[in-house]
């Protein structure tokens, strides 16, 4: 657990200093706002999608604290390439590891490199900041319109 521990804050300092597709990207038709009130993150949420329901290009922008940013950026990084459903089932499964009731069950090597988020389970005020930018996809996803808001 310590190796997670400090590869979370290594990961987390990394792309915060350098978050990885911070842009609207070209051609993007989705997109969403998200919203965390207790922390003031700020995120919106861009998706270029194919008619396949491919996610050719997602980017993100916004601000908000390292967690959130750092949570963004690995975000985009994820799903980059997925279809729709796809990004769906791992947002569920993000969702279940930082937020779900049985956490320490959940399918870390499903996720991959998400899986250094798992530690945030232990601290409640960081989980919305983490699964911000999950719900903000999600609308995107959806294009409902909505404004996510962690609460
Ligand atoms: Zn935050």
């Amino acid at each position: 657990m310590s190796d997670l521990r400090e590869l979370y804050q290594t990961t987390i300092l990394d792309h915060n200093k350098k978050p990885r597709n911070f842009r609207k990207p070209d051609g993007a038709n989705r997109e969403a706002n998200g919203w965390n009130p207790l922390c003031g993150d700020k995120v919106t949420v861009y998706l270029t999608v194919d008619g396949d329901g491919v996610v050719e290009e997602v980017g993100f922008q916004g601000s908000g604290c390292a967690i959130s940013t750092a949570s963004a950026s690995m975000m985009t990084q994820a799903v980059k390439g997925k279809t729709l459903d796809e990004i769906l089932e791992i947002f569920d499964r993000f969702h279940e590891m930082v937020a779900g009731p049985s956490a320490a069950e959940a399918d870390l090597g499903a996720l991959g490199k998400l899986s250094v988020f798992s530690g945030v389970h232990e601290y409640p005020m960081r989980v919305k900041c983490a699964t911000l930018p999950w719900h903000t996809l999600r609308s995107a996803v959806r294009g409902d319109g909505e404004i996510a808001k962690t609460e």
